[in-house]
């Protein structure tokens, strides 16, 4: 049996982790963390019975114990807050850990596991554009993989198996352009929640679906794939594919594109980072073509998605630009699911607080977190100064 641990285990990947862990059966997961969703937490401990757990605090971990017990099971180890993601991520006993926790929260506790030589099934891209130096340089020192369970950059694990490096002419990152693709820009700077939410292929998270909406997904993508690849800006390419059926691209030197296409489930690549290098059956079906019948792409549009040109100015900068990128994006796109900031306010500040941050080496936790730390505060003034006048 393989042994497991999944940070944000609640989430959608978190989710679809176990449903993958069901379906392989030589899996099993010995530590799990999740935030606040008791019930859910409880009924999944319930199932699969791990030794150590861990919880936002006190009072979840009261819920928790008092859910587990209408299950009839006994509650395990229990261990909270960032400590309890660290020790989740460390368990001795687990060899691959699942970082699926969304946004900064995971960064400390997936650089532990890298530095316990542990395989990295990387969901959480946001460490990976907070620190993508440090985890990358971490990982080779300590022997770690880091396999990509982003959809993109799985797909481009894939394309790149058995190729030189120095063969790769660029990296084309497939985007579904959201559910404004086709809308104006002034249709883009009025849209309410409820219509940035509603994504037309994937069912994912709420911000990550607000990142696909505005594109800074797609950003976040383009720095994570620096980091997993060793390619420079100017070698990765962005290109809306509204199907989500290539997933993405390695165009090689001699011309060829090699792509990678699937269904439109993160099952596949979830599968994929826990059974590599092997290939086994899959539970997600089969890919159609003649049913899907053509396939569309089009270039990018930066002036109604700022927020890729935002990402490729963050990286090309360097530094501790991109954890201020991605610190100010998680304050904003918090603010707008809160209802206090307009669509147009997202990358209208992202936008003023790299133009005001001042780069330095990311070569230390410490760098890095006085980044994010800087850029959040100064993100929740902006949205403070402009709540009311929404
Ligand atoms: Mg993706």
């Amino acid at each position: 049996m393989k042994a497991i641990s999944i940070l944000g285990s609640t989430g959608s990947i978190g989710c679809n982790t176990l449903k993958v862990v069901e379906h392989l059966g030589d899996t099993r997961v010995v530590a799990m963390a999740a935030g606040r969703n008791m019930p859910k937490f409880a009924a999944q401990i319930a199932q699969f019975r791990p030794e150590l757990v861990s919880c936002d605090d006190g009072s979840c971990a009261e819920n928790l114990e008092r859910e587990l017990h209408s299950y009839g099971a006994k509650a395990p180890r229990i261990e909270l807050g960032p400590n309890g993601l660290i020790a989740v991520a460390s368990h001795p006993e687990s060899e691959t850990v699942v970082s699926a926790t969304v946004g900064a929260v995971g960064f400390v506790p997936t650089l532990r596991a890298i530095e316990a030589g542990k395989r990295i099934a990387l969901a959480n891209k946001e460490t990976l554009v907070m620190a993508g130096e440090l985890m990358t340089t971490a990982a080779v020192k300590c022997g770690a993989e880091i396999l990509p369970v982003d959809s993109e950059h799985n797909a481009i694990h894939q394309c790149l198996r058995g190729e030189t490096k120095n063969e790769v002419r660029r990296l084309i990152l497939t985007a579904s352009g959201g559910p404004f693709r086709t809308k104006t820009k002034d249709e883009i700077s009025k849209a309410s929640r409820a219509e940035a939410l509603d994504h037309p292929n994937w069912k994912m998270g709420e911000k990550i679906t607000i990142d696909s909406a505005t594109l800074m997904n797609k950003g976040l993508e383009v720095i994570e794939a620096r980091w997993l690849f060793g390619f420079e800006a100017d070698r990765i390419s962005v290109i809306v594919h509204p199907q989500s059926v290539v997933h993405s691209m390695v165009e090689m030197i001699d011309g060829s594109v090699i792509a990678q296409m699937g269904v439109p489930d993160m099952k596949h690549a979830i599968q994929y980072a826990l059974t590599y290098p092997a290939r086994q059956e899959n539970c997600t079906g089969s890919l159609d073509l003649a049913k899907i019948g053509s396939l569309e792409f089009a270039e990018p549009d930066l002036d109604r998605f700022p927020c890729l040109g935002l990402a490729y100015r963050a990286l090309k900068e360097g530094g501790t630009t991109p954890a201020a990128l991605n610190a100010a994006n998680e304050v904003a796109v918090g603010a707008f699911l809160a209802d206090q900031i307009a669509f147009h306010r997202i990358p209208e500040i992202i936008s003023n607080i790299i133009d005001a941050h001042v780069s330095t080496e990311a070569d230390s936790i410490e760098a890095i977190l006085k980044a994010d730390e800087w850029a959040r505060e100064r993100a929740i003034m902006a949205v403070s100064e402009t709540a009311v006048a929404v």
